[in-house]
């Protein structure tokens, strides 16, 4: 469902990278299983490392697409998780090997699959479990914004967890279309899922760390209402909803959150970047240190949250290490 690009695709690529890619047979070290996902160039199969035992999710990434040699953008995708190696919220590069028509990245296993099955889910989350994978990811994207890159692609399919149920920590993965900023020239690209992109991407308006800041707040909406806020019956209906921010706030499912929830998600989505919070500015948005929430898990029998709540000096900013 990827919209072709009209940019540059070089733009941004990065090209070197340290994980050595092996030609030694996959199958001698692995046992391959089950599919975990597949996207249009990709399928991963959890496997078992031998040696160690160690599960790992292989993510198979065609070297030819469309009868393109699309070697440097496999490249570009490993070298951004090696920029991102310190980040804890970024799945880990274990090793790289090539295929005849592959080359496989050997990821970090995370075990609780996609935060979209917590939307998708009859049971919402509740809120204190939602505000702690969204500060998750706002670290995560935190830290890959001090680096200089984007992600642009995040989704919840793109956000995993490390375990399923109680949720884990969450781990980003996908780093297909991320990019670097500022290393030469602006960058306008035309990339994503409609659905879950930013206006200046469908307006081919140059991208900016802002960009991913707008799919965090499309994130928290379908966490807290199970909805995607933009999602029309078709592609066009879609581009029209983003381009003119129609987000319709009034759903019951935020009356089970406190309101804090909606001021978060509002200051998100605005269609001016320049106008969005960044992720350091997000981390301290007291909906997500509030500590006491919305306890009734009955919609029915929901009361009004308590609001505004001093929230101790403690919690008042973004923890020191980011
Ligand atoms: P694509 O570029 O095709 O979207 P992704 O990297 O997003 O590829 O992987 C596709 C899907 O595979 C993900 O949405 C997720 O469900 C699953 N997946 C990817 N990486 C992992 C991982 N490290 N652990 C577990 N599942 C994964
Ligand atoms: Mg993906």
């Amino acid at each position: 469902r990827r919209l072709d690009s009209r940019g540059g695709l070089s733009a941004g690529l990065l090209g070197e990278i340290q994980t050595p890619i092996s030609t030694e047979p996959l199958e001698s070290l692995y046992d391959m299983s089950g599919e975990l996902g597949r996207g249009k160039f990709a399928v991963v199969k959890r496997c078992v490392e031998k040696a160690t035992g160690k599960v790992f999710a292989a993510k198979f990434l065609r070297k030819r697409r469309r009868g393109r040699d699309c070697r440097a953008e496999v490249i570009h995708e490993m070298a951004v998780l090696e920029t991102a190696r310190n980040n804890a919220r970024v799945v880990n590069l274990h090793a790289a090997y090539e295929t005849d028509h592959d080359i496989v990245l050997l990821l970090e296993f995370a075990a609780g699959g996609e935060i979209f099955d917590l939307c998708a889910c009859d049971e919402l989350l509740p809120e204190a479990q939602i505000t702690r994978l969204i500060r998750q990811t706002l670290e995560g994207v935190h830290l890959l914004h001090q680096s200089n890159l984007v992600h642009l692609d995040l989704k919840p399919q793109n956000i995993l967890l490390t375990s399923p149920c109680p949720p884990g920590d969450i781990k980003i993965v996908d780093f297909g279309l991320a990019r670097r900023l500022g290393a030469v020239g602006e960058l306008r690209e035309i990339l994503g899922t409609p659905e879950y992109v930013a206006p200046e991407i469908l307006n081919y308006e140059p991208i900016t760390t802002a960009t991913d800041l707008w799919s965090v707040g499309v994130i928290a909406y379908m966490l807290v209402t199970g909805e995607s806020p933009f999602a029309g019956d078709d592609k066009q209906e879609t581009y029209l909803n983003v381009s003119q921010v129609n987000v319709d706030y009034s759903r019951e499912a935020f009356s089970r959150v406190s309101e804090l929830a909606v001021d978060f998600i509002r200051k998100l989505l605005v269609k001016a970047p320049e106008d969005r919070p960044s992720a350091a500015e997000c981390l301290s948005h007291p909906w997500l240190w509030q500590q006491q929430f919305c306890l009734s898990p009955e919609p029915a029998a929901a009361t009004r949250p308590v609001r505004e709540r001093s929230c101790g000096a403690k919690w008042a900013a973004p923890p020191e290490d980011l």
